[in-house]
């Protein structure tokens, strides 16, 4: 069974730590906190072995009567790889005590993409993770358009992405972020930060991104255009998108209309916490007019990258295949809508 660290439990870290359970190939040695807040009540819960990140902040874990298993270094020393799931930066702060105790790690979507050898998302490049000891598994966004362009680059090949990004002002949980009556250009320059973070798993993609604020909470949502090389036609893209094991295409007779019943309708299907783990295109909105592909996605920002960290440690741990690896994910999570 691979042992694996949590450091960071938050928004990301704790659907890893419940993912990783979930696989029949490994199990959560511990999860790592800086306060006693609800989600280390939560962890202590479910049985994660819980550790102090900060070491003077263990009498704080006393006082409100959570008992913790150690500090971070023993869980990453004792770890085979650790899932790093802090805040943005502080990630590449840690790298240093990985290095220390020369456990491989991964590094969040938040952090540059130096702070890996690799930049990773399962259906673009798992086996170049193969020979790093270090990988930054992509952002939400990231994740969400390389799911898109690697079954189109391989199907009809690409001449150019052009993808205007609106997302939600936080997270649910992310009572202080905003904005809350507006509508931002956000970056206002172009391209925004997700084009050059697309290029670093698609290197040689042509990609102009533009980035929008909204006060939504819920998902983000992608208005894509696609320029092929060839020209296949809708009901063909369809097909192809409707194959990928991590695409859910809506059917037009759901009538499901945003992202407020894409959530509604993971809660009925009793997904955990909600989460839609899967990219959301319109198969209404999938069209063709001439080369140019048009469609609208919708992006779960706190859980599409989940089944994507699990993929990174087999592929960092060289244990499977990158299908090996994607189906028993997929299997033990139960993705697919
Ligand atoms: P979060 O704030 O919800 O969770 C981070 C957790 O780390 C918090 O519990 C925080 O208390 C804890 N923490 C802070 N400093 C720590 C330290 N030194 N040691 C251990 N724990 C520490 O953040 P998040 O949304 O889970 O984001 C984590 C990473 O994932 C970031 O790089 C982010 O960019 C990336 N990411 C976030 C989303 C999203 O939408 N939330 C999506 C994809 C990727």
């Amino acid at each position: 069974m691979i042992q694996v660290a949590i450091n960071g439990y938050g928004t990301i870290g704790k659907r890893v730590a419940d993912a990783v359970s979930a696989q029949p190939d490994m199990e959560v040695l511990g999860v790592a906190k800086t306060r006693p807040n609800f989600e280390a009540e939560t962890a202590v819960e479910k049985g994660y072995p819980l550790y102090a990140a900060i070491e003077d902040r263990l009498d704080q874990f006393d006082e409100a009567g959570i008992e913790v298993a150690g500090t971070v270094d023993e869980l990453v020393e004792a770890a085979d790889i650790v899932v790093d799931a802090c805040p943005s930066g502080i990630g590449a702060d840690n790298k240093a005590m990985y290095e220390e105790y020369d456990t491989p790690a991964l590094f969040q979507g938040g952090e540059d993409a130096d702070v890996g050898e690799v930049s990773f998302n399962a259906r673009a490049n798992y086996d170049e993770a193969g020979d790093a000891d270090y990988v930054r598994v992509v952002s939400c966004n990231t994740t969400g358009l390389s799911r898109l362009v690697a079954p189109l680059e391989e199907a009809y090949g690409i001449e150019k992405v052009r993808a205007t990004l609106v997302r939600r002002g936080g997270d649910p949980g992310q009572t202080g972020r905003g904005p809350i009556n507006d509508i931002l250009p956000n970056p206002v320059t172009l391209p925004s930060h997700h084009g050059p973070d697309v290029n670093t798993i698609f290197p040689d993609l042509n990609i102009d991104t533009l980035g929008m604020k909204v006060p939504a909470t819920l998902m983000h949502t992608h208005s894509i255009n696609v320029e092929l090389e060839s020209r296949p036609d809708a009901a063909e893209v369809r097909e192809l998108l409707e194959s990928q094991s991590r695409t859910f295409v809506v059917p037009d007779h759901m009538d499901i209309d945003g992202a407020g019943k894409l959530k509604e309708y993971a809660m009925d299907r009793g997904r955990p916490r909600a989460d839609i783990w899967e990219n959301c295109i319109w198969g209404a909105s999938i069209t063709m007019e001439d080369n140019d592909l048009y469609l609208f996605q919708a992006i779960h920002q706190e859980s599409d990258v989940v089944p994507e960290n699990v993929d990174a440690i087999r592929a960092v741990l060289g244990t499977k295949s990158a299908e090996e690896s994607v189906e028993t994910t997929n299997d033990a999570m139960g993705m697919g809508l």
